[in-house]
């Protein structure tokens, strides 16, 4: 059962730690990278493998420069090998289990000890809290039922930061009954799903469902959408980045500077091709070492995401926690086209709203049918414009903006009257149909 109380003194000495001073924060994130590469040394055999392969040991790792060092984890890896990847020191009988969406893949089943769920939970609550939660507010969330018993009975009955879900599949017209019964001060979900409800409200003309402040994340969003939904719920959004394997990871404080990282319980790097680290501003895939998993360490594990290091290291809400700027997709998203050129899907919600038509478009996807072709299906707004018109300027568009004129890649566009969600209840906005 989850010792409540010791997710909260998790909590308060959390909240604190996002300010302390820089060399303190530091000092703090190396010695706990110290432990963590030393037990995952000692008591994992994957990670004993990868070091001595290496050759090196954990007296070479005393800072988090000097994880550049440690090979890259990638996560088919880890699924293959999982059960080298638990800590000997821990019992799997006694570990929870928990499993990514799998969304792009087969899942990912991982262990945390009792303990470490409970810090998992302290950790999401911080995000929310320094954006302005308060313990007793109506926390509703739009999510997948998977994720429905995440908050547990005991959190329920005291009522204390206890979330209500609310089914991401229920029709639209449901969710936004259900929700403005339930009132929300805090109201949470997938970014898509918080931007149709968001359309539902305004088409409708509701007035009741007025939370303080919105909160997005797990699935991409244009800026444009954003505002939309500040606009109709009067209120600020924050977005969020979390995995499953490491919970939320960096969040957006009510300064909007760019995302906090959660440095004291995640080391995040950005890197390119060669892992090398990436230059502030550029973008990278995310390799995280987790400071706080000891029953199934990840060190320099590769999360499956391109995110912007951030260029701007400083916010002025007086948190120290570092800040990136933007998450741009999944690496598994990215469409790679002949020749070995990659997008990721960010350049396509980027290519959209520069479109002249792109008022007119209720959702778009993108499909990639075969290497060399890219099918647009688009759901437009209930209003009158000349779909040839739309298509001939769309084609002409993306291959200028996509910087794709010399190719030979094939553009298509179909209209379509819906485009589902996928089964994790999130919202992809690029999806390959090669193998
Ligand atoms: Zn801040």
């Amino acid at each position: 059962m989850t010792n409540y109380l010791r997710a909260l003194y998790y909590l308060y000495r959390m909240l604190r730690r996002a300010y302390w001073p820089q060399d303190k924060l530091v000092a703090y994130q190396n010695k706990n990278l110290r432990r963590i590469v030393e037990h995952a040394y000692e008591s994992v055999p994957l990670y004993h493998q990868k070091f001595s392969e290496a050759g090196i040991k954990p007296r070479d790792i005393k800072t988090v420069e000097d994880l550049d060092k440690v090979p890259i984890v990638q996560k088919n890896e880890m699924r293959q090998r999982f059960h080298e990847a638990i800590s000997k020191e821990f019992d799997v009988g006694h570990l929870k289990e928990l499993h990514t969406s799998g969304s792009t893949g087969k899942p990912l089943f991982f262990y945390v000890s009792q303990a470490e769920d409970e810090f998992r939970k302290a950790k999401h609550l911080r995000a929310n809290i320094s954006c302005g939660q308060k313990p007793g507010d109506n926390w509703v969330t739009i999510t997948s039922p998977l994720h429905f018993a995440e908050t547990t009975r005991l959190q329920r009955a005291l009522g204390i930061y206890a979330s209500t879900p609310v089914s991401v599949f229920d029709d639209i017209s449901t969710q936004v009954s259900v929700i403005e019964k339930l009132r929300p001060d805090v109201l949470d979900g997938y970014s898509n799903s918080l931007l149709l409800l968001a359309k539902e409200v305004e088409k409708r003309g509701i007035e009741t469902i007025r939370p303080r402040f919105v909160i997005g994340g797990a699935e991409l969003i244009d800026p444009s959408s954003r505002e939309y939904i500040e606009q109709v719920f009067h209120v600020p959004f924050y977005d969020q980045y979390a995995t499953v394997e490491m919970e939320r990871m960096a969040w957006q404080c009510p300064e909007k500077t760019g995302y906090h990282i959660d440095a004291d319980s995640v080391v995040m790097q950005f890197v390119d091709a060669e892992g090398e680290a990436v230059a502030p501003g550029e973008r990278g895939e995310t390799v995280c070492t987790s400071l706080f998993n000891y029953a199934m360490p990840f060190i320099r594990y590769a999360v499956g995401d391109i995110c912007v290091a951030a260029d701007d290291p400083e916010c002025a809400c007086g948190r120290t926690f570092p800040l990136m700027k933007i998450v741009e997709g999944r690496t598994d998203s990215l469409v790679v086209l002949p020749g070995g050129f990659a997008l990721a899907p960010f350049a396509f919600i980027a290519a959209m709203m520069t479109f002249k038509f792109y008022d007119s478009i209720e959702l778009f996807r993108v499909i990639q049918r075969r290497e060399d072709l890219l099918v647009f299906k688009l759901l437009m707004k209930q209003q009158e414009v000349n779909m040839r018109v739309v298509e001939q300027e769309l084609l002409a568009h993306l291959r200028s903006v996509l910087n794709l004129q010399s190719s030979n890649v094939a553009f298509e566009v179909e209209f379509v009257d819906d485009i589902p969600l996928d089964n994790t209840g999130k919202f992809s906005i690029v999806v390959s149909e090669l193998n």
